[in-house]
């Protein structure tokens, strides 16, 4: 009766976790993962990706703080070879006869977080240093310098923490004391925020949401780890030699939807400026803000090219190669808080290899990854 109590009260606090479809999605991913993992299929596939020629695969994480990094570092460590970006993007587009010779074949890895936020410096520059790894990180000097919390978490936060309870804004009133009028407000505001075909537009918009939902100003413990690192911490990973960076433009707009071409450029060229003087040293990479390919065109292309910056990694799934073209690479993107096995399996590239056998089955147009 004991073990059934024990088993019955287990069963019933994992109840919550299977409620809702994209909860059992995700435990269904991680089932999977570890069938494929005990299975020898991650370590099947990782080696056939060993073999066909040189490989970089560049992680995209944002947050360090989530429970699972630590066993993410582990599992790269032992299986690939772990190297900052600008170094892995060097060797990788090395001369083919290198890569001959080398001894090491495993495929590069390179563990890249984009924004800054602030636990990056707690949880991530701990980890790198304890473990020794490399890490690199993609910064928005402009928010680095004003300590802004960043414009995407804005709608939600400013919302949750109104200090009023109806706000009209643009000529629409939101009763706050009702969830969905509060998601709606959070959306119309997100929204604008995406679109601003300015830095200035944008800066405004945002000025007079704050102004009108009466935010307090006080930080609470939950908001600093969305807060952006400040030069000093950079500096201090920087000296480590654990941690280098790239650039992710000044004030991170999404760049396809600015209307004037001299914000564009100055975005790009002014960040990769502006971080050389602070650094020290060259910044020869760039990760586009919210790099989805409907907003990556050829003139954003161009001004990074003009900028002078060597690399450029955009969101687009997948893996790369010396045939990859170095100012569209390809990410896959991670999570801390994502269990390990989860991006053992995307890593391996196990998916791509199913995918032909999973149509098969559950016949046309379905995707599994
Ligand atoms: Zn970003």
């Amino acid at each position: 009766m004991g073990s059934f109590g024990l088993s019955w009260r287990c069963a019933m606090r994992a109840l919550p976790m299977l409620r809702g479809r994209k909860a059992m999605r995700k435990q269904f991913g991680v089932l999977l993962a570890a069938l494929f993992y005990y299975t020898g299929l991650i370590g099947l596939a990782r080696w056939l990706q060993q073999r066909s020629g040189p490989r970089l695969i560049i992680l995209n994480y944002h947050h360090a703080s989530g429970e699972d990094l630590r066993r993410h570092l582990l599992y790269l460590r032992r299986h690939y070879r772990v190297l900052h970006l600008d170094e892995a993007l060097t060797e990788l587009y090395a001369p083919a006869e290198r890569w001959a010779t080398k001894r090491d074949k495993r495929a590069l890895v390179a563990l890249t977080f984009d924004d800054g936020y602030h636990d990056n410096y707690t949880h991530a520059f701990s980890l790198a240093r304890e473990l020794r790894m490399p890490i690199t990180i993609f910064l928005i000097p402009g928010y680095v310098e004003s300590g802004d919390y960043f414009w995407w978490g804005e709608g939600r936060r400013l919302v949750q923490r109104a200090g009023v309870a109806v706000v009209t804004l643009e000529g629409r009133t939101y009763r706050l004391d009702a969830l969905e009028e509060k998601a709606r407000l959070s959306q119309t505001i997100d929204a604008r925020l995406r679109h601003a075909s300015s830095i200035v537009e944008r800066e405004a918009f945002l000025a007079q949401v704050r102004e009108l939902l009466a935010v307090p100003g006080n930080v609470t413990v939950e908001e600093e780890k969305d807060r952006p690192m400040s030069w000093a911490e950079i500096q201090k990973m920087q000296e480590s030699g654990w941690v280098s960076y790239g650039a992710h433009t000044m004030h991170h707009p999404i760049l396809a939807y600015l209307s004037d071409p001299a914000d564009l450029h100055y975005e790009v060229s002014e960040c990769r400026k502006v971080l050389e003087q602070r650094l020290a040293c060259p910044v020869r990479s760039l990760a586009y803000p919210v790099g989805r390919a409907e907003h990556i065109g050829e003139e954003v292309v161009q001004a990074v090219k003009d900028a002078g910056y060597a690399w450029a990694v955009t969101t687009y799934k997948g893996s790369n190669t010396p045939a990859s073209d170095p100012y569209l690479l390809k990410r896959m993107l991670s999570d801390s808080s994502r269990n390990w096995l989860v991006m053992a399996a995307e890593t391996s590239g196990i998916w791509d290899l199913l995918a032909p056998l999973w149509k098969a089955v559950i016949g046309k147009g379905e995707d599994v990854a």
